[in-house]
């Protein structure tokens, strides 16, 4: 019998009318067994998140700041959606428990993840499933991170008890018995490790969009949707700051070969965007997947006359940046130059040292750092097989009067690199978006 785990976005779940969607999508498909929610979002743009709501309270406690009012418009956002949904449920007890416990410092993470826990407690009564504690099926270790492990094994074997179960997302329990949260939007991440858990065939996360676009829509206007991406090249456009997923919430499917649905909770006719494995077939009038860049790069150039033959050159730069505590994104190099590019931001205490340390290491002839670049990432499985798709991308930027500052074409051939001036970087999506979809 097929399994699929379905997560629902804040914002999909951020009044009653969305928890009748949601509750309508959940009841279309028999498949879709377990539900992992976030908090509810944002009704308006200008609405807060509850999760946020709730960081508030917490930073308010810790300023011995008074929290009912600010707590109460917690309380308003549950009781409104239990109430405009005809529950009979009584929440109070929960909100009471909740704001005693954050009152008794039970930490900021604990805050937080009552936005979810209470949201799943609601979405559980309403949609009639068992409600199965975060707490209870996702480990933390001492350390902090993951425990994927022990996650994996105590997840399958309280999830084979029930037919249908809401596990909120975004927290867990650490071994001392505090709940820690994932990073922001981890939602994703937790229903992620439900898919791998029980095995599902299909992981479908539900948002406000109908998939991933190909390129960044408050750059070009409206970019198609991508129907089909691998893994691989997800990780490419999420890297260089396309974001609808959690960047962590790849693994754990991806680990157990199970496809990825993004789906739109207000368009569930849509088919959205199928994160898939591997992909063999592309469409051909589609060579590219999608673009993705992001301004705030630096680029530290190194000359020395005969550099090349100077064995051990490389490492001993890139350990300057290792002590300095800097990873560096790309290394274009020529016979007597290095270049390492890296996030402005990442160097910004560090410059004189970092220049003072190059110096003194490898003692170059000259040495440079020039701010002010944007990368931008031209990604899809389908260049490996089509000729001629880097040229099209370098026309395309030189027909758009720009000059290109750097070139990387990573070894799997998925993706072609172009560093270009910051001012120049919106010029540059859409000459190449233009070029391989209009
Ligand atoms: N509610 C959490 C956040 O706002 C987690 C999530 O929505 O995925 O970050």
């Amino acid at each position: 019998m097929e399994v699929k785990v379905v997560k629902f976005g804040g914002s999909s779940l951020a009044d009653a009318e969305h928890f009748r969607q949601v509750a309508k999508i959940i009841k279309a498909d028999d498949a879709r067994k377990f539900v992992v929610p976030s908090a509810p979002g944002k009704r308006f743009s200008a609405d807060i998140k509850v999760t946020d709501m709730l960081y508030k309270c917490y930073e308010m406690i810790k300023n011995n700041e008074n929290i009912d009012e600010q707590f109460s418009k917690i309380a308003d956002r549950y009781n409104g959606i239990i109430s405009e949904l005809g529950l009979s449920f009584d929440i109070s007890g929960e909100l009471e428990y909740v704001k005693n416990a954050m009152l008794h410092h039970s930490g900021r993470d604990y805050a937080a993840s009552r936005g979810e826990y209470l949201n799943g407690l609601i979405l559980a009564k309403y949609i009639g499933f068992d409600f199965v504690d975060a707490e209870n099926v996702i480990f933390f270790k001492e350390d902090g991170t993951f425990d994927e492990d022990k996650t994996n094994r105590e997840m399958r074997d309280e999830l084979k008890r029930h037919r249908h179960a809401v596990i909120p997302g975004f927290y867990g329990i650490t071994p001392n018995g505090t709940i820690k949260t994932f990073s922001r939007g981890g939602s994703d991440i937790t229903g992620s490790i439900v898919a791998r858990a029980v095995d599902a065939d299909l992981y479908e996360n539900w948002t406000d969009v109908s998939g991933f676009m190909m390129a960044d829509p408050r750059i070009l206007d409206t970019p198609c949707t991508i129907d089909t991406i691998t893994y691989s090249e997800l990780r490419e456009l999420s890297y260089m700051g396309a974001t609808v997923l959690h960047d962590e919430a790849i693994f754990p499917v991806r680990y157990a070969g199970i496809p990825i649905n993004i789906k739109n909770t207000n368009r569930p006719e849509d088919p959205g965007t199928m994160i898939v494995p591997h992909a063999h077939t592309y469409d051909h009038d589609r060579i590219i997947t999608g673009i993705a860049g992001r301004k705030g790069y630096s680029v530290i150039t190194i000359e020395k006359d005969m550099m090349n033959s100077e064995i051990g050159f490389g490492r001993r730069v890139l350990e300057v940046f290792e002590e300095n505590e800097i990873s560096f994104e790309h290394l274009p190099s020529g016979v007597d130059t290095m270049s390492v590019v890296v996030e402005t931001k990442q160097i910004d205490d560090v410059r004189d040292r970092l220049l003072n340390r190059l110096q003194r290491t490898v003692r170059p002839d000259t040495i440079s750092i020039e701010d002010g670049l944007a990368l931008i990432a031209v990604v899809g499985r389908g260049m490996v097989k089509t000729k001629g798709t880097a040229a099209r991308v370098f026309d395309a930027i030189s027909d758009a009067d720009v000059n290109i500052k750097m070139i990387d074409q990573g070894s799997s051939e998925l993706n072609i690199i172009v560093g270009v001036e910051e001012g120049d970087f919106e010029r540059t999506m859409k000459a190449i978006y233009d070029e391989f979809v209009k």
